[in-house]
C-alpha cells in the first residue's frame, strides 16, 4: 500500500543509514531492523494498530534495501534525493553577490569560506543564472548566490568612479 502520490520515502533513514554509507553498511543496518520489525517477531497481544505499523515498517525496511542495494537503483535514488534537496531543504545560510566570491583562476571556479571551515565552490559555467544555490563542500549550509548586486538599490548613475 505505497502512497505513490507522496514524496518519495526516505530509503536511507528509514534504514537508519546515510547516503555516505557504503553497502556493507546498509547491509548490516538492513538485517538488523527486518529483524526487528519482521511479523514472526513479535509479541503476541499486540493491537491491531500496532502490529499494522511495525508491518509497514517491516514492508518499508524491505522496499528500501531493495532500492539501496542494487546499484543501479540507488544512484538513481541518489540523484533524486540530491535534486530534491537542492530545490528545498538546504538551510541558505547567506546571500551573496558572485563580486563578494574569491575567484580562483586555476581551477576557474568562485569560492566563499563557510563559517564550518569548509567551502562553497560555483563553477564558472554555473555563474550564468541569476540566482544559484551552491551546497558547503562539508556541511549542509548553503548559501545563494546572487550575479549582480541588488542589495544596494543605488541608482546606477548615482555610482561615481
Ligand atoms: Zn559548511
Amino acid at each position: 500500500m505505497a502512497d505513490s502520490n507522496g514524496p518519495q520515502k526516505d530509503w536511507y533513514s528509514i534504514l537508519s543509514a546515510n547516503p555516505s554509507d557504503d553497502i556493507q553498511e546498509i547491509k548490516q543496518k538492513y538485517q538488523k531492523l527486518i529483524l526487528v520489525f519482521h511479523p514472526d517477531k513479535q509479541k503476541p497481544g499486540l493491537s491491531g494498530g500496532e502490529a499494522e505499523q511495525l508491518l509497514q515498517k517491516f514492508i518499508d525496511v524491505d522496499q528500501a534495501w531493495k532500492i539501496l542495494s542494487d546499484e543501479r537503483s540507488r544512484k538513481e535514488y541518489d540523484l533524486q534525493l540530491r535534486a530534491c534537496e537542492l530545490k528545498q531543504s538546504w538551510p541558505v545560510d547567506a546571500h551573496v553577490t558572485l563580486d563578494e566570491m574569491n575567484w580562483n583562476a586555476d581551477t576557474e571556479c568562485y569560492t566563499y569560506s563557510c563559517r564550518c571551515g569548509g567551502e562553497f565552490i560555483l563553477d564558472q559555467e554555473d555563474t550564468q543564472e541569476a540566482e544559484t544555490v551552491v551546497c558547503c563542500d562539508s556541511c549542509s549550509l548553503s548559501i545563494e548566490v546572487q550575479k549582480e548586486d541588488h542589495t544596494q538599490g543605488m541608482p546606477i548613475f548615482l555610482l561615481s568612479n
